[in-house]
Formats: structure tokens, C-alpha cells, sequence
């Protein structure tokens, strides 16, 4: 068999041909961010604007995951696809940031999408940063392709872009923020347990999800006020609140109902789990020790009722019996959970 060397020109041929191939891939890439970045522009909101960045790395980049981290004075908040990741990047960020581990990260988007958590390794991701005055913003990507080099420019270019729309997003949201949150406490406020509840309540119908409303009230809290005063009852409060969602996990959403009654959402939680939960928290605050200055040490007690929603429940047959639930504890003699 005769074996015919390789010439020159089919070399010179093969290189035009994979030249004009890569020319053909990067204008393909180029043209589809510019559509993604005119798409950016016109997205109302943080979620579709994120969701949007998603679309367009997803294109390119086929990713296996995805996930933006924002940070300003009120905390943490992720947009993260797939969800599977979440408790594994949870952790990922709260290292990379420094964060206080009973930090709450907040995450945006689809919460629906209930899946089996997967881990995955930090080395795996590429990271991009930048900084805002009132903010800080983390890009995470783990690629399911190798990158090329056009591929780093499509990255720098969307962030650039991103950037922009996002200073805006932000300052919405953050006057947004101000709105959805209980000032003393850093809980979530009344108005936004009733959109939250409204929210989980569909998908409980939408997917037979499980979900628990757990009530709690401080007990005798008012002779707390009347002995030490109000502020010594605010430490307490906020103390409280925040040994809570030490506690719960992330995607949990500790609501402050009213004075000193306290709302948890437990998603894809039943109402045995979320029975043992509500006895963790109970002993969690039984056995805080608030400092209310003055070298004075605070403690206090709380009764909890546990509601288990079904699919043919409306918002307000939950907490109809969350309430009736937890005033059986307040019956049967306080600091007790009532299920
Ligand atoms: P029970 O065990 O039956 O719940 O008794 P309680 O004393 O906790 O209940 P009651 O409803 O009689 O009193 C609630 C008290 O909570 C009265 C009110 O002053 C206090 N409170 C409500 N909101 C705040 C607040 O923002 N700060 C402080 N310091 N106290 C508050
Ligand atoms: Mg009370
Ligand atoms: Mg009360």
C-alpha cells in the first residue's frame, strides 16, 4: 500500500477550512449575545434579567451551573440554575464571602423546581467580580465545554453589559426591600409573608408539594416590656429572630407576623418535619440568653403551632389553623409545641 504524505496545500486547505469554521462559531456567539444583550435591556426585573444571562451562557456555553451572586447592605441573594446545586453553592459562597454561617442567603427565581441536591467543587468554576457603590456581584460558571478564547471575550462583554442594567435593577429593588422587610427584626413583614404564603400555596396545588406554616409567639412577653422596657423587648425580639434563622434552612422564611408573634414558611416540608424543627427552635430559644446592657441577660420562651398545608387549602384556612394550633399550646401551658 502506498501511503501518500500529507502536502503542503491540504494542510494550508484544512487550516483555511477549520480557520473559517471557528470564524463561522465566534460570529455565531458574537451575533447571539448581541441579541441577548438587547434582551437584557428590556427586562423588567432582576429575575429576567438573570434569567436572561442564564439563556445566554446556556447558549454558548452549555454551562452545568450557573450562579450570580449579588451582595449589598441587606445580604446575600442568588440566582442559581441547575437548583440542584443550591445547598452546595450555598456553601461555596459562604466560605468565598466570609459570611456568617447563620447568614441567610436569599435566592431568586424559580423556587418551585423541588430536586435531589448534588455537590460540586469550587476549583470546577470560573469567577467573575466587580464592585458597585451600594454593592458587590459574583459571577459563578462551571462549563460543561472547554473555554476558548472568544468565549472569555462573550464573557467579559455580557458582564459589562450586565453591569449596566443591573445598577438599576438594584436600586429598584433595594427601595423594593425596604418594602418587603420588618425593620427591627430584618424579617420578612407581613405584606411579604402574604405574597411568600400566596406563592407556596400554588405550588403545593400546582405540584403536590408538601408545606408547613409554623406560628410562634413569645410567652408573657409583655411583662417582659413592663419589667425591663421596650428596648430591653426590642433585644429580645431581634435576638430571637435572629437565632432563628441561624436555624432553618436556606429557602425557609421567617416572617414577623405581628409584635411578638413570628411566621415560618417551610417548603417541602411536612408537618412531622416541621414539628421537629418547631422543638429545636423552642429548646434554640429557651436557652437564649439575650444581653439587654447594663450586664442584664434576658430570657424568654415561646409557644409554637404547626399547620400541615393540603392542596385544597387557601391562604387563609392556613393560618386560620396555624393561629387556632398555636393558641392550644398557649392552653396547654406555654413553651410546648402544639401539631
Ligand atoms: P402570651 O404568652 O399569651 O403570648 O402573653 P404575652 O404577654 O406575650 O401576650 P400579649 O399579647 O398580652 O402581649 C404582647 C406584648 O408584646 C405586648 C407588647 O407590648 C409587646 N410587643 C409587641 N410588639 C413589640 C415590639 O415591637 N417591641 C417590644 N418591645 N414589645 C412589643
Ligand atoms: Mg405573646
Ligand atoms: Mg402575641
Amino acid at each position: 500500500m502506498k501511503i501518500h504524505p500529507v502536502s503542503q496545500m491540504t494542510v494550508k486547505n484544512s487550516m483555511k477550512a477549520l480557520g473559517r469554521m471557528l470564524g463561522w462559531v465566534q460570529n455565531k456567539d458574537y451575533r447571539l449575545l448581541n441579541e441577548h444583550l438587547l434582551a437584557m435591556q428590556e427586562k423588567e426585573d432582576l429575575d429576567g434579567l438573570l434569567a436572561e444571562v442564564s439563556h445566554c451562557l446556556s447558549e454558548m456555553l452549555n454551562y452545568r451551573l450557573f450562579a450570580f451572586v449579588i451582595r449589598d447592605e441587606t445580604g446575600v441573594d442568588v440566582w442559581i440554575d441547575p437548583t440542584m446545586f443550591r445547598d452546595a453553592f450555598s456553601r461555596i459562597v459562604t466560605e468565598d464571602l466570609g459570611l456568617d454561617p447563620g447568614m441567610n442567603i436569599r435566592f431568586m427565581g424559580n423556587i418551585e423546581e423541588a430536586v435531589e441536591q448534588r455537590s460540586i467543587s469550587r476549583d470546577d468554576m470560573e469567577v467573575r467580580s466587580f464592585k458597585e457603590s451600594s454593592f458587590t456581584a459574583h459571577l459563578y460558571l462551571a462549563t460543561g465545554r472547554r473555554m476558548l478564547s472568544h468565549h472569555n471575550d462573550i464573557l467579559e462583554s455580557l458582564l459589562a453589559g450586565l453591569r449596566v442594567s443591573l445598577i438599576n435593577h438594584v436600586r429598584i429593588r433595594s427601595l423594593q426591600g425596604a418594602v418587603s422587610e420588618d425593620a427591627l427584626t430584618g424579617c420578612y413583614n407581613r405584606r411579604e409573608f402574604d405574597r411568600q404564603l400566596e406563592r407556596h400555596l400554588a405550588a403545593v396545588k400546582r405540584h403536590g408539594k408538601d408545606f408547613a406554616l409554623v406560628f410562634f409567639d413569645l410567652d408573657h412577653f409583655k411583662a417582659v416590656n413592663d419589667t425591663y422596657g421596650h428596648l430591653a423587648g426590642d433585644a429580645v425580639l431581634r435576638n430571637v429572630a435572629m437565632e432563628v434563622r441561624r436555624k432553618i434552612r436556606t429557602g425557609d422564611l421567617l416572617c414577623r407576623y405581628g409584635g411578638e408573634e413570628f411566621a415560618l414558611l417551610l417548603p417541602e416540608t411536612d408537618g412531622e418535619k416541621a414539628a421537629d424543627l418547631a422543638e429545636r427552635l423552642r429548646i434554640a430559644i429557651e436557652g437564649l440568653q439575650v444581653d439587654a446592657g447594663d450586664g442584664l441577660k434576658l430570657q424568654v420562651t415561646a409557644s409554637f403551632g404547626v399547620a400541615e398545608a393540603d392542596a385544597a387549602m387557601g391562604s387563609d384556612n392556613l393560618v386560620a389553623e396555624a393561629d387556632t394550633i398555636l393558641y392550644r399550646a398557649k392552653n396547654q401551658g406555654r413553651n410546648c409545641v402544639a401539631f
